[in-house]
């Protein structure tokens, strides 16, 4: 069996950028959302998509990911599958059954909590972090201090889209950060 990533053709890469749309003062008004939808409606833009994420989780050595409810299972799973490494959901409070541990963040819009399984990250862990967006940082860092609560480490944060003006990067400093898609 294959495992490598597959690899794309340069010459006949789909613009990604153009097919996500922006739905202005959406869940709140001041926020301009990304539908990532139309992406996910276009097998070959998606399968562009997890190719170059997951050439990037490849690249930072990571051994298990942890994709982020509820968007971050998208790319997650898919990159995980790709790479035949294991996914460890990270979800919103009172979610995952069993133990857990837990940990508050603030979103662009609003206040969350993620929760990861007592035992689903081991010390021996390197640790893709997946999400559709990186808008402040705050999501992806409640989901390190998880991480790092369980004894894994971090290898990289890994996201779709990164709205690039929030500088939301500047707060992951435990791995690379990756982004296909730069508004
Ligand atoms: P943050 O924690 O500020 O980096 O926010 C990232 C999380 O919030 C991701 O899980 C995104 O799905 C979501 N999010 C934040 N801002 C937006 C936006 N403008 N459009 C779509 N999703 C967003």
């Amino acid at each position: 069996m294959n495992l490598a990533v597959q690899s794309f053709n340069p010459t006949c890469m789909i613009n990604l950028e153009s097919l996500v749309t922006t739905i202005p003062d959406f869940p709140k008004p001041g926020i301009q959302f990304k539908d990532i939808t139309p992406i996910l409606a276009n097998p070959q833009a998606f399968s562009q998509l997890i190719d170059q994420m997951s050439q990037q989780v490849k690249l930072s050595g990571a051994n298990l990911v942890v994709g982020l409810e509820s968007r971050g299972f998208i790319f997650g799973v898919a990159i995980a599958e790709r790479l035949a490494l294991p996914f460890v959901p990270a979800r919103k409070a009172g979610k995952l059954p069993g133990a857990t541990v837990k940990a508050d963040y603030s979103l662009e819009y609003g206040t969350q909590s993620l929760e990861l399984q007592i035992g689903s990250i081991k010390p021996d862990n390197k640790v893709a972090i997946v999400d559709d967006l990186l808008a402040t940082g705050g999501t992806a860092l409640a989901a390190e201090k998880l991480i790092k609560m369980l004894g894994g480490k971090v290898s990289g944060y890994f996201f779709a889209i990164e709205l690039v003006a929030l500088e939301g990067r500047k707060h992951l400093t435990n791995g690379i950060t990756e982004s296909v898609m730069k508004f």
